[in-house]
């Protein structure tokens, strides 16, 4: 078996294509010898949630961007909003962008460390006349500022004297003020088109507890006014963001060049908005708190460590994220391909093993009781050095259940009354006898073998059509399994009718726990968390999917395993029905 660490350019992006247009913009920038030909990018995340799919997208294109020029690419908390913050969402983050295959040594900062420096530069604009303390509330603000169609007004406090709002400021961030009583607010054009720059806050006062800086600060610095800043500290060149900062963009410029600070270039480029998923924190906040699911890494989630936890691998993320690609506008990409990217990664490195999720007894009448045959299983088709094991066979074994018909149509080429198949690796089993209990369930079949079918071929050239994968019953050893359905029943679970609420589009049938499964003896060997990057035990169960241990086989007292993908995209078929 291969490792991950052993698959060259892993991440598909090595190919040769045309480059994307942010890498467009670097290497003119590198032509034109701006910023010195640095490239060195952030992803900023506040940490108010753990991070999803959409993050691992930006995440990808800022980390790729430095790693492909030769720069440098930084973690950036921008905890700048107390109320929602949490050490654990912090580490969450770091932990998820290491899995991801990201080198932070050195390259993690915080907003709250340039705290004093913004302030300094809240100051600075003060007493250039740029910006002034305003004393509306927040239904006032809102008034003045007007609307798309409507020019906004000034605010009665706009024309303070700088000593005044210099002093106030000042008494602003003693905490002399109750919340929301007063605003910092950039002095620039009420009447702007673009309603960004109408007066934008600044500062607001909130005497909250930060995560980092305590009770050091009862003033907090808005996003617009931050985030410019904090690129402008770490020197980053290119500042990439999602599209809905498009028209934030002055704004950005208008404080640096207002500062006279170094001024890094904001790129927008489309979010990653996925079918059948949501992504805003607030919904995957309201999903855990209200138990729709297990929590944040819940297998079902769209978050990176749910992703994790399901068994998708950082390869087969970074693959799907370099064949969306990047672009200027927004589309929804349809879950199928991230999918795909899974199955991609997983068929060539999962090793395979047999398991039986829904058992169903079969005897065969003919074999030796006390008889075992060990037959040679091949454990990954796709990499011949993976070797080969040796898989125990006897009298009794477990089949799936719906792989038996009592009555199948002509097209069903499994197990049926009088009819043949090969049981992988091992021989032709013709079913006798389909034994049922007072209740009329099948609850065993008898059949027997063909002695000369040993290894699966017919030396008469006896063809059988199907094969099934099988579980020796004195040898298996008892999991439990869980499928995983989308969470959502519907296509765009974030548009909800009048009378409806988003939740009411989760799928009931997102979660099925099978406790009674079956797996051959050497699950153990086969599941060797060693051989992922992530300590994450990886394997095929042949016919039924990829399948991941999960965390949870620790107290379960069993195996317990997610499954990560299926086989074969059933999607296609069951909504072509
Ligand atoms: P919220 O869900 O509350 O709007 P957010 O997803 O914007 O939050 P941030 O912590 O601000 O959360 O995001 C960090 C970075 O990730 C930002 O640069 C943001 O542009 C990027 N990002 C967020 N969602 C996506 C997405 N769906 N696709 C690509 N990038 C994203
Ligand atoms: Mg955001």
């Amino acid at each position: 078996m291969t490792s991950e660490s052993h698959n060259p350019g892993g991440d598909g992006s090595d190919a040769p294509r045309r480059l994307n247009f942010v890498e467009q913009i670097i290497e003119d920038d590198r032509k034109a010898g701006k910023w010195d030909g640095r490239v060195c990018t952030r992803f900023p995340p506040e940490p108010n949630g753990y991070l999803h799919i959409g993050h691992a997208k930006s995440i990808h294109l800022n980390f790729g961007l430095a790693q492909r020029y030769g720069g440098t690419c930084y973690l950036r908390f921008d905890d700048t909003n107390p109320i929602k913050e949490e050490q654990e969402y912090i580490d969450s983050i770091i932990a998820d962008v290491q899995w991801l295959g990201y080198d932070l040594t050195d390259r993690i900062f915080y907003a709250s460390d340039y705290f004093q420096q913004m302030y300094d530069w809240a100051v600075q604009l003060v007493k250039a006349g740029k910006a002034y303390v305003c004393d509306l509330n927040a239904e006032e603000v809102r008034e003045y500022r007007g609307t798309l169609t409507e020019a906004g007004k000034n605010s009665p406090y706009r024309d303070r004297g700088v000593e005044e709002n210099l002093d106030l400021l000042d008494r602003m961030r003693k905490g002399e003020f109750p919340d929301g009583s007063r605003t910092l607010r950039a002095k620039i054009d009420m009447t702007s088109p673009n309603m960004n720059l109408r007066d934008p806050a600044m500062y607001r006062i909130l005497h909250a507890k930060h995560p980092r800086t305590g009770d050091a600060w009862c003033i907090y610095p808005m996003y617009d006014w931050a985030h410019g800043l904090e690129d402008s500290i770490e020197r980053i060149t290119h500042s990439i963001c999602t599209l809905e900062f498009e028209n934030h963009r002055p704004l950005y410029d208008w404080f640096l060049d207002a500062l006279g600070i170094y001024h890094p270039r904001q790129i927008e480029f489309a979010k990653l908005l996925l079918n059948y998923t949501v992504m805003s924190k607030r919904k995957l906040i309201e999903l855990v708190r209200g138990g729709h699911v297990r929590g944040w890494d819940d297998p079902r989630m769209a978050t990176i460590s749910g992703l994790r936890r399901r068994g998708v691998t950082p390869v087969a993320l970074k693959t799907f994220c370099s064949e969306i690609g990047v672009a200027k506008f927004n589309s929804t990409i349809d879950l199928g391909r991230l999918e795909y990217s899974i199955r991609e990664d997983l068929n060539l490195r999962a090793p395979r093993v047999m398991a039986v999720l829904n058992p169903l007894k079969v005897v065969i009448t003919n074999y030796p009781e006390d008889q075992v045959d060990e037959l040679d299983a091949v454990n990954n088709p796709e990499d011949a050095s993976a070797g080969t094991r040796k898989v125990p066979f006897s009298r009794e074994l477990y089949i799936e259940r719906d792989d038996f018909m009592e009555d199948p149509p002509r097209k069903f080429f499994r197990l049926g009354p009088g009819r043949e198949v090969r049981m992988r690796y091992a021989y032709f089993v013709t079913c006798q006898e389909a034994v049922k209990d007072a209740a009329g369930n099948i609850v065993e079949l008898r059949c027997t073998y063909d002695p000369a079918t040993r290894g699966g071929d017919s030396p008469d050239g006896r063809k059988v059509k199907g094969t099934l994968h099988w579980v020796s019953a004195k040898h298996a050893v008892d999991a439990e399994v869980r499928l995983y359905d989308r969470l959502f029943s519907v296509e765009n679970p974030n548009k909800v009718e009048e009378g409806q609420a988003w939740t009411d589009h989760i799928n009931p049938d997102s979660l099925k726990v099978l406790e009674n499964a079956k797996l051959e003896p050497n699950w153990r060997e086969a599941a060797d968390k060693a051989t992922w990057s992530d300590d994450t035990a990886r394997v095929q169960f042949e016919r039924t999917g990829y399948f991941a241990l999960d965390a949870d086989t620790e107290t379960a007292g069993k195996p317990v395993f997610n499954r990560t993908v299926t086989l074969k995209d059933t999607w296609a078929k069951i909504a072509g029905k």
